[in-house]
């Protein structure tokens, strides 16, 4: 607990559940059918997990009416329509020095995900803290499955915003502390991607333990690497072999942009454009906001006049 500063918490009774409530809701009655041969026990089932996600969702709901979220313009100079663009130089230099960075830093440690998942959650609320003045607790539960894998196979986690409940679909090795970080914002009632890659990018590179900020350098090399190979994925691995970095990195980064199987591809691409659509619809730039936007905040921050955080913060 942080001294002297307010305390809100965020129950998630949902995410303490041993399979997604929602996977329930929608699973129950086919697996009953297959496997009792009735209708009925499966409603059952089905009606008590739609029940129990709506009780903890309220709870959730209630708990985040007290939270002063951060006012992005205020504190790091920067929002969804206030980006400042990095030019295609500007973005190269940045690769030059992250490669450096995550070179001369490189370490294979790290606890396994539940612990892993702890540090980060404790790194997040404290940052947060420090600036709003209020600690928000939240679960730090992950799961790794969930049946939103099967509908976003290009996605490397998701966050059910209404029950909080949060699954890592892939091992994204170095990257991972900021796939989790990322959406334990969503978690903590941070929404937006821009805000959650931000943040996340933030509190990681700010904690000092060198597993997360390795894992913070990791997501702005492979967001900048993104933007330069315009989502080409034979053009970003070209990229990846150019940058320099050490054997295990480069293998690394490899495996984020793997040939996509038949089904993926096909729904992968339908998915991604209705997805694009929703950001938009929902205040957001698009989907650009995970790579271009995010990079362009950071860049943003570090050359702001009027950020009220330091922009150190925001150095690679
Ligand atoms: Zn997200």
């Amino acid at each position: 607990m942080l001294r002297g500063m307010e305390r809100i918490v965020i129950p998630g009774l949902a995410t303490y559940s041993p399979v997604a409530l929602t996977d329930l809701a929608v699973g129950a009655p086919l697996a009953a059918r297959v496997l009792l041969g009735a209708t009925l026990p499966g409603r059952v089932v089905q009606t008590a997990a739609v029940g129990v996600y709506a009780a903890s969702a309220a709870r959730d709901w209630v708990a985040r009416m007290g939270i002063r979220p951060i006012d992005f313009q205020e504190a790091f100079g920067a929002d969804v329509t206030t980006l400042q663009p990095m030019s295609p130089e500007e973005r190269r230099a940045e690769i030059g020095a992250l490669s450096e960075a995550l070179n001369e830093g490189y370490t294979d440690a790290g606890p396994p995900r539940a612990a892993l998942a702890q540090q980060i959650n404790q790194h997040l609320t404290a940052y947060i803290s420090q600036i709003t003045g209020q600690e928000i607790v939240t679960s730090s539960e992950v799961r790794s499955f969930n049946l939103a894998k099967v509908v976003f196979p290009f996605a490397y986690g998701t966050c059910d915003i209404i029950s909080g409940d949060v699954a890592i679909f892939k091992d994204t090795g170095v990257l991972e502390p900021h796939v989790i970080a990322h959406e334990f914002c969503h978690r903590k009632g941070y929404l937006k991607e821009l805000h959650a890659q931000a943040l996340a990018y933030l509190a990681m590179r700010a904690s000092g333990d060198p597993v997360l900020v390795q894992g913070a350098r990791a997501e702005r090399l492979h967001r900048q690497l993104h933007v330069l190979a315009c989502g080409d994925r034979a053009r970003f691995n070209e990229l990846v072999d150019h940058a320099g970095l050490r054997p295990e990195l480069r293998a690394a980064f490899h495996q984020l942009r793997p040939a996509p199987g038949a089904y993926e591809s096909a729904v992968g691409k339908a998915m991604r454009g209705l997805y694009d659509k929703r950001m938009q619809w929902t205040g957001q730039n698009g989907l650009s906001d995970y790579d271009e936007g995010f990079t362009n905040l950071l860049w943003t921050f570090a050359h702001s006049e009027r950020a009220t955080q330091p922009r150190e913060h925001a150095a690679i």
